[in-house]
């Protein structure tokens, strides 16, 4: 067995549930693959959070990744009870982990699915969207959460998706958004991909409407090579393409930063079966061959990969992947972590075997610096509680009109439909209204301008809960139209 020569500097957290068992089985299959480990293991989970840690990360846990720059992480146990931090969630947001990368392959005739020929690559933007956790309630009725998409987030997991295109020899690259609805936040995402393909003309790329793309993806996922996606769509389809492939018990999953990556597997830390050392080490096995692709050790990874397929090709099973008529040999952590050792060196003879030893590693890009464009002030769009009157929106515009000058009251919307000027007596409304002030001349709006226009609704008595700049940048206006203006 030959070791890599350069010693491997990983951090490992052993987890919590199974994960000390599955830690344990896939570190010595690495082990006797050759891949020359340094190992330095942190704390993280159920006792840090029990010791009384809101994060469930130990404090010496911080520099060690930042040292290491690669953590191989084992599931755990998130306490039942209020106080607890997401571990993951902090995880990906101290460290900047901003593409989650999930590889959905399936392993027919030997795992049960009904998409035989499926193996897509499913990229997540981690950081933005409406995860960024801003939310509102801003009225009796109503409560809002933002959507935040920005060019330099979109740039890095668009590039950082392309580059593993490139890097494992895919042809095709999808992106899912909804830019025909959301034409601010999903339009730069779709306007941003664009760009970004045009650096990559050997890769064919293509954009789809999220809510198709998902009924193909789920109908036909053989059609899809690599999809990217913002945050909150590739949260829920790659769940999807997960269980499409008949066996989410064996996905792995890499969550990569600009300084730091984590592997780990898709699964949790499976309680109900901890401790019987008959838990399946396949998702996180196979998020440590992501993770010694990651590192540049394409050998051990291939060795890894192929003895591993070549055991479930034997039908030596784990008991949730075992299947009368398809399985040969049912066995448990430590007989499935021996039948791999055994099969080292081996190769598949039905399934594709894995091709990483002279694999380039996927750039992790930075965002391309852009000269900041000419901001002009145009409006603002001022939010207000307003019920009184039967809500009717003549009523409301009529005390806004009074306060206007010098601007001009331009439209009225209730959850985004115009109800002022000339609004429809069936649009439902609720006690949030969006009221937009243009300047009369339709040229631009000073600052000050703004705040004596606040100034004056607030002494008429309008219940002002919030307000939007309207701005233009380099001449393009950079704000929706109300629905039906
Ligand atoms: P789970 O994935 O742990 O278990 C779901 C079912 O799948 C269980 O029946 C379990 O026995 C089985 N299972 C999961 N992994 C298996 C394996 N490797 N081999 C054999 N069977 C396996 O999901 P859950 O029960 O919803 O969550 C349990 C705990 O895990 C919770 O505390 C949750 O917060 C945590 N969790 C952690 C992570 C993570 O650390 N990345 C991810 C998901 C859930």
């Amino acid at each position: 067995m030959t070791n890599t020569t350069t010693p491997l500097r990983i951090a490992v957290a052993r987890g919590d549930g199974i994960g000390p068992e599955i830690m344990d089985a896939t570190l010595q299959i690495l082990e006797a693959a050759g891949a020359n480990l340094d190992v330095e293991h942190v704390r993280l989970g159920k006792d840090v959070y029990e010791s009384g840690v809101a994060s469930g990360i130990d404090p010496s846990a911080w520099d060690v990744l930042r040292d290491r720059g690669v953590l191989l992480k084992a599931p755990i146990t998130t306490p039942r009870g209020g106080g607890y931090k997401s571990l993951n969630v902090t995880l990906r947001k101290s460290l900047g982990l901003f593409a989650n990368v999930r590889p959905a392959v399936s392993y027919h005739p030997f795992v049960a699915t009904r998409h035989p020929d499926m193996n897509v690559l499913v990229v997540r933007e981690n950081e933005e969207d409406l995860y960024a956790g801003i939310e509102h309630r801003q009225t009796d009725e109503v409560v809002q959460c933002l959507k935040l998409i920005t060019r330099p987030g979109s740039e890095k997991i668009i590039r950082y998706a392309f580059e593993e295109a490139r890097a494992q020899g895919r042809s095709k690259v999808t992106a899912l958004v909804k830019d025909n609805i959301m034409k601010m936040t999903d339009g730069l995402f779709a306007r941003v991909f664009e760009e970004v393909a045009e650096a990559y003309p050997d890769i064919e790329h293509e954009q789809m409407i999220v809510d198709i793309g998902a009924a193909r993806l789920a109908d036909t996922p053989e059609a899809f090579d690599l999809v990217v996606m913002p945050n909150l769509y590739g949260d829920i389809l790659s769940d999807v393409t997960a269980q499409l492939t008949g066996s989410v018990g064996l996905a792995p999953s890499s969550n990569v930063g600009e300084t730091v990556a984590l592997f780990e597997a898709i699964h949790g830390s499976a309680p109900d079966i901890a401790g019987r050392g008959i838990a399946n080490p396949s998702g996180l096995l196979l998020a440590s061959v992501m993770m010694l692709q990651h590192l540049g050790a394409g050998d051990a990874a291939e060795r890894v990969h192929n003895a591993w397929l070549t055991t479930i090709e034997d039908g030596v099973h784990t008991g949730d992947v075992y299947r009368e008529g398809v399985s040969k040999e049912q066995v448990n952590t430590m007989g499935f972590t021996e039948a791999i050792i055994e099969r080292l060196g081996e190769e598949p003879r039905h399934l594709a075997p894995a091709r990483y030893a002279n694999r380039p590693v996927a750039q992790v890009p930075r965002a391309t610096p852009r000269p900041p464009q000419v901001k002009t002030l145009l409006g603002v769009d001022v939010f207000a509680d307003w019920r009184e009157h039967d809500r009717n929106p003549d009523r409301l515009a009529e005390a806004l009109q009074a306060q206007a000058a010098p601007l001009e009251l331009q439209v009225i919307t209730n959850r985004g439909v115009k109800v002022w000027p000339e609004g429809l007596p069936e649009t439902f409304t609720t006690d949030h209204w969006r009221c937009r002030f243009m300047a009369s001349d339709a040229g631009t709006v000073s600052n000050r301008a703004v705040v004596d226009l606040l100034g004056r609704l607030v002494d008429a008595g309008i219940d002002v809960i919030k307000t939007e700049n309207l701005y233009a940048f380099d001449g393009e206006q950079g704000f929706s139209q109300a629905q039906g203006q």
